[in-house]
């Protein structure tokens, strides 16, 4: 140390004491010291405001402050200032608690030898130097601690929290006062689930005997919302290689698992996109063979017997084409309105029409074909005139209706019920047919979804998806009851001024304007 430049601040009320040390000092080279002398702590504590010192002397007896406190209040005002504490015989007891707070040495006045002095003066720099080194590692060390944006936690091998740094705080919820001195397994973060804790103990013995553990994994965090963490725990070891502490270190990777998830997700769509896709493609090649072949084979008949046959054979074989031509149509309609409507270009597009009067004539035209069975129409309601897209209507009932009597092969009853209220019209049809097993009813309004008891019963498995396309442009809901044996119920409830149209009253009394008379 260069002793040349060593400032001394001395602080000592008593002028036969300050003289004392000051004759001490010269004593040890008058040129090595510059003394500054205060009898007062408040002058002391100003002067510190303005120049720096090496080294305070500090008596603990002053006129403005008296005993502990005086170390206090100086260091407050200089806190990189080391300390000597000055006192009497009678004071060691002082004295040693003062060097247990923030001074470095004491003299006792009266014993104070030019050696004693300049020993404790040098000791006291360098003690000062080196905790003020250590201050500013520790700020240093502490900012990155605090600072970093992964949540850090220090466990004793046992797994208690010594320390945990603002970010975990934040990520887990917890401030820090509820976490320290707990096991890391009794935090809030970690205890929603026995199986967890049991987990976090045993990943800790394994870092307690050395291992660096890490994985991916949720705690719950602030708000009770569960958060992913990339998870580590790092064993630290002293010189001899025992295990001191364990370093905890979580990354929240939130949103990098909602990508993942997303990615996953697309990845499921496209891969049922291309399965649909073949589905379709084959699906299709099928229900067009079937007519095409019995069109084929009845030309072929047609064209080799032709002479042979009689008006009512040919007839017969006219009917097959047209009942072949008529299902090619019908399965290329289907596709082309469901083709429309996954391009957007199916709108909701509602038009007045007098509910109880469609659905009856609909029920006409489909009993036509249905003979052996007897569709029973039932209408209640004090509003018949309501606006609805009547296509998309059409769609719905028709598809629902012929399911009701193609899945009725022995005949019988099929209701068809509507409510029609003053916001909401609800149809209910309801078949006592083969019924849908249940393992299958999640996913009939899939395309090509059918149930596995449908046996020779043609179909596609393209109507239902319809219906529902149908349905949602008309922000409508279907629900479904089915026992296999028993029969089917499919509710429709459609609202009836759901695109803010006008009200049911409003369209009454313009129909009424506008009816002939
Ligand atoms: P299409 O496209 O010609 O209508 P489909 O009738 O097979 O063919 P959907 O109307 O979509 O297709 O019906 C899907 C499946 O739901 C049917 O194959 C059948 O298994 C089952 N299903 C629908 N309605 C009924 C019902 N009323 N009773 C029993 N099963 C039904
Ligand atoms: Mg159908």
């Amino acid at each position: 140390m260069d002793t040349a430049s060593i400032s001394i601040l001395l602080v000592e009320d008593s002028p036969s004491d300050a003289k004392l040390l000051q004759q001490t000092l010269w004593h040890l080279g008058r040129e090595k010291w510059q003394v500054v002398h205060f009898e007062r702590l408040n002058d002391a504590v100003d002067v510190c405001s303005k120049n720096t010192f090496d080294i305070v002397l500090l008596d603990l007896s002053l006129p403005d402050s008296e005993g502990l406190s005086t170390i206090a209040e100086f260091h407050a005002a200089a806190p990189n200032i080391p300390i000597v504490v000055l006192t009497g015989f009678d004071d060691e007891d002082i004295a040693l608690q003062a060097v247990a707070k923030k001074a470095q040495d004491y003299l006792v006045k009266g014993q104070i030898t030019p050696n004693l002095l300049g020993r404790a003066i040098r000791y006291a720099i360098e003690r000062g130097q080196i905790l003020q080194q250590l201050r500013e590692s520790e700020h240093r060390l502490r900012g990155i601690f605090e600072q970093t944006f992964q949540s850090m936690a220090l466990l004793t091998p046992e797994g208690v929290v010594l320390e945990i740094n603002k970010t975990a705080q934040h990520l887990w919820g917890s401030p820090q006062q509820h976490c320290v001195g707990k096991p890391l397994w009794e935090l809030e973060s970690w205890n929603f689930s026995s199986a967890n804790q049991d987990w976090l103990k045993t990943i800790i013995a394994k870092a307690a005997d050395g291992e660096f553990v890490r994985h991916e994994l949720q705690v719950r965090g602030a708000n009770d919302v569960m958060v992913w963490i990339d998870f580590s725990l790092k064993p630290l070891k002293d010189e001899i290689g025992k295990v001191v502490l364990l370093i905890v270190e979580g990354r929240d990777i939130s949103d990098r698992k909602r990508a993942e998830a997303e990615i996953i997700k697309a990845w499921e769509q496209e891969r049922e996109l291309n399965e649909m896709k073949t589905n379709f493609v084959s699906m299709v090649s099928h229900e067009f063979r079937n007519p095409m072949t019995v069109i084929r084979t009845a030309v072929e008949l047609l064209e080799s017997y032709n002479q042979q046959l009689n008006d009512q054979q040919k007839n017969k074989y006219f009917g097959k084409i047209q009942t072949a031509i008529r299902q090619m149509l019908q399965l290329l309609d289907e596709i082309l309105f469901l083709g429309r409507s996954d391009a957007g270009k199916l709108q909701y597009q509602p038009v007045l029409i007098d509910l109880a009067h469609f659905c009856s004539e609909l029920t006409q035209t489909l009993q036509l074909s249905a003979s052996k069975h007897q569709i029973i129409f039932n209408f209640q309601g004090k509003h018949t005139l309501v606006q609805v897209d009547e296509n998309l209507l059409r769609y719905i009932l028709t598809n629902l209706l012929s399911n009701a009597i193609k899945y009725s092969p022995q005949g019988g009853r099929i209701r068809f019920d509507v409510l029609c209220q003053k916001n909401t019209a609800t149809f209910k049809i309801q078949d006592f047919g083969i019924g849908i097993p249940l393992k299958d009813q999640q996913r009939l309004f899939e395309m090509f979804h059918r149930a596995s008891n449908v046996g020779n019963i043609p179909g596609t498995g393209l109507g239902l998806s319809i219906v529902k396309k149908c349905v949602e442009l008309h922000q409508g809901q279907i629900q479904l009851e089915s026992k296999v044996g028993v029969g089917t119920t499919f509710t429709i409830k459609l609202p009836l001024n759901p695109h803010g149209v006008q009200s049911l009253e409003l369209v009454e009394s313009c129909w009424n304007s506008h009816k002939p008379a």
